[in-house]
């Protein structure tokens, strides 16, 4: 990936130092159950339910958040390769987002991206680095640990700079989705209907996200950002982190109704449909789901 060529955003919050309670006092640890509440009481307000990456997969595994390393400390004037990775494609998806929103005659707003280290603070509750990266729509912030991106390529396999990427793309379209006023709209549906149904809702607004960062992606690819080998490595990215193999992987089986995110087939589907068109208007996961 050529992000070198790409913008670097000033959006990025950093609150790395602030340790791993994301400056709640430092003494503050969030285990499985402490998990669980957050998740529960996102989705009783119907707020955007945090947007949970990896589910709650590894709530209560060995690399729980108290436990992980801290990244390794940067030295005054040495170059942070990685904060700087997240700020040039942050930045990257500021140009795309504001360029297709003015065609359709709209503001983009671009959200901030915090930086944090083991648990953090958010208008959507306190949430951990074990759910993965995610967007809070009340306060319109996208939270990333960083240490998200080693578990990306060696706990699920999905290596490389545009698998990356497309992490930091995927959360940006949750951002768009609520620009568009499509959070608001699906919360208010989950909010009146059953958990078999509300699951369904969120799967549709998580592949939208999908086919967004792939709308982002076959910019990226126009303006040739990329290598080759990079859409590759986001579609395996995307395969990656489907509900399908989550489950397989921590509970050995597959239980489609709680699916949350979606398949890695359908992840993989919806990703290419952004991808290849370049367009919003084919990123309706919602209309294609009618029977
Ligand atoms: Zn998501």
């Amino acid at each position: 990936m050529r992000w070198g060529n790409m913008r670097d955003s000033g959006n990025v919050e950093d609150r790395e130092a602030a340790g791993p309670a994301g400056g709640l006092g430092g003494g503050l640890k969030l285990g499985g159950v402490g998990l669980i509440a957050v998740l529960a009481i996102s989705w009783f307000l119907g707020l955007n339910p945090l947007d949970v990456l990896i589910s709650l997969q590894g709530g209560d595994s060995p690399s729980a958040p108290t436990e992980r390393a801290a990244p390794p400390p940067t030295t005054p004037g040495t170059r942070d390769e990685t904060k700087e990775f997240i700020a040039r494609v942050l930045g990257d998806t500021e140009d795309t987002w504001s360029a297709i929103l003015k065609k359709m005659e709209r503001e983009y707003h671009p959200p901030k991206l915090v930086l944090f280290r083991g648990a953090v603070d958010s208008a959507c509750g306190l949430a951990s680095s074990a759910m993965g990266p995610f967007y809070c729509a009340s306060d319109e912030r996208v939270y990333l640990d960083r240490s998200f991106f080693d578990d990306l390529s060696k706990r699920f396999g999905a290596p490389g700079e545009f698998a990356r990427a497309y992490v930091i793309a995927h959360e940006v379209g949750h951002h768009v989705q609520n620009q568009l006023g499509i959070t608001q709209k699906v919360a208010q549906q989950r909010g009146r209907t059953s958990e078999a149904r509300s699951n369904a809702l969120s799967v549709l607004v998580e592949l939208q996200a999908d086919c967004l960062a792939g709308v982002w992606g076959h910019f990226a690819k126009e303006r040739n950002l990329l290598d080759p080998g990079d859409v590759e490595a986001g579609l395996a990215a995307a395969a990656a982190i489907g509900d399908d193999r989550l489950q397989q992987q921590s509970r050995g089986r597959v239980v489609p109704e709680s699916f949350t995110h979606g398949s890695s087939a359908q992840r993989v589907r919806w990703f290419r449909t952004g991808l290849d068109s370049g367009e919003v208007s084919q990123c309706n996961t919602f209309e294609t789901a009618r029977p």
